[in-house]
């Protein structure tokens, strides 16, 4: 008998119809004699729906009561699981963040888990019950609500999962599993029966969306096992586990692109102490996240300084940018909003020499100039033209033998 941790996501609980449909998965669960616990997201689109009646109000909502707002969509739909669960003849009971003692900071809307008290799941679990824990919220420790930033479910379920110990965290979604790259882009992309928490972590920050960042952070720290998987079939998905001999084997796991980010270069500032301060600190301030930085060096005592930005950003970023231009006497700033960052990932890079020049080098037959490289361990990403990026996620697919077809020669 083995402790199963169930998250399904919004579309999962969308309907009545669709929570039906978890609830029998729950009770098949527990009939084959394990212990069940369900964490749920809100239906679908009803975070959004909140939010967006805040913003009929002001942009800057008070972030104790946006908290005590946006969480209420979990609310709904831990109690429709919970009589759906009943009304099949089942015991089954929810709680909601504070009343099994889901502990955060107090970082409103993007609150941190610290603690959870097992015992009362514990004690309804030991009754035979399932137990459904509302995802994405937590109290502070003056009993504030706290929300743990957008997708936080997943997150919850992990944390649930690792303070119970159990087996193993499913996460349930409209996709079935983690794919080697969008199968809109490559209609043979494969679905990974495997992927370790570091490449995940790799992908999900580079623009695979199946889970939140934090999840996995959490997962890796604490050793649970998340099986992504599809709430509408049977069929096993994806586990994302420790690294294994087999995963190094691979030299390069899965490819990702991101088209959300916009380019800014500076021309010609001085090259000396204190400059790139002088730039960054007020984009910082600003709360703007940058992302990729490269500065070539200077013959002549003057530098070029290109950098990427969220796109959400970029009219933000370039005004306090043009601005320290001015302060600086750069020449000039040139802007470009139409790039992608299309990213190659793989445990396997940390033991194979080649694989940089082999991406550059296919890029380069098919005409794709690249404008900037970022590596890590285990990743290399290159900001190309975006007009680009499907023909680069195409060739690299392919290039690094990751289609179905590939796996079925071996
Ligand atoms: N309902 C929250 C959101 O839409 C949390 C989640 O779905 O995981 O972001
Ligand atoms: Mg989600």
């Amino acid at each position: 008998m083995a402790l199963i941790v169930q998250k399904y996501g919004g579309t999962s609980v969308g309907t009545i119809e669709r929570i039906r449909n978890v609830a029998r998965r729950a009770i098949k669960t527990k009939e084959q004699g394990h212990s069940v616990i369900v964490v749920v997201s809100a239906m679908a689109g009803e975070t959004d729906r909140l939010i967006g009646l805040a913003q009929q109000i002001t942009d800057l909502p008070d972030e104790r009561e946006y908290d005590v707002l946006v969480s209420t969509g979990e609310q709904v739909s831990v109690a429709l699981l919970a009589i759906t669960l009943h009304s099949m003849g089942n015991s089954a009971v929810s709680f909601l963040g504070h009343q099994i003692k889901i502990q955060t900071d107090s970082a409103f809307s993007k609150a941190r888990i610290l603690n959870i008290d097992s015992e009362r799941i514990m004690n309804s679990l030991d009754h035979g019950t399932i137990v459904i824990v509302a995802g994405f919220q937590g109290v502070d420790e003056d009993n504030n609500i706290t929300t743990l930033g957008r997708g936080g479910s997943d997150t919850t379920a992990v944390a649930v999962a690792a303070a119970l110990n159990a087996d193993v965290c499913e996460i349930y979604t409209d996709v079935d599993g983690v794919y080697t790259t969008d199968p809109n882009i490559c209609s043979d992309a494969r679905k990974l029966e495997k992927i370790s928490y570091d490449e995940m972590l790799e992908m999900a920050s580079l623009g695979a969306k199946v889970l939140q960042i934090r999840s996995v952070e959490l997962a890796k720290k604490y050793n649970v096992s998340i099986h992504v998987r599809s709430s509408l079939s049977d069929n096993t998905g994806t586990i994302v586990t420790k690294e294994d001999e087999e995963m190094e084997k691979v030299m390069v796991s899965g490819v990702t692109y991101n088209q959300n980010e916009a380019k800014i270069t500076i021309l010609r500032v001085p090259d000396k102490p204190g400059v790139a301060s002088k730039i960054f600190t007020p984009i910082t301030e600003a709360n703007i996240n940058v992302d990729m930085i490269i500065q070539n060096t200077s013959t002549d005592g003057y530098a070029d300084l290109t950098f990427t930005v969220p796109k959400a950003d970029f009219k933000k970023a370039l005004g306090i940018v043009q601005k320290t231009a001015k302060e600086l006497n750069a020449v000039d700033v040139l802007s470009d909003p139409n790039i992608a960052k299309v990213s190659i990932v793989g445990a396997g890079m940390r033991s194979h020499a080649g694989v940089a020049s082999k991406m550059f080098t296919v890029l380069a037959n098919v005409g794709v100039n690249i404008m900037m490289i970022s590596t890590s361990e285990i990743k290399i990403s290159c900001v190309i033209d975006a007009k680009f990026t499907e023909l680069a996620v195409r060739v690299l697919h392919e290039t690094f033998e990751l289609s179905k077809s590939d796996v079925s020669q071996e």
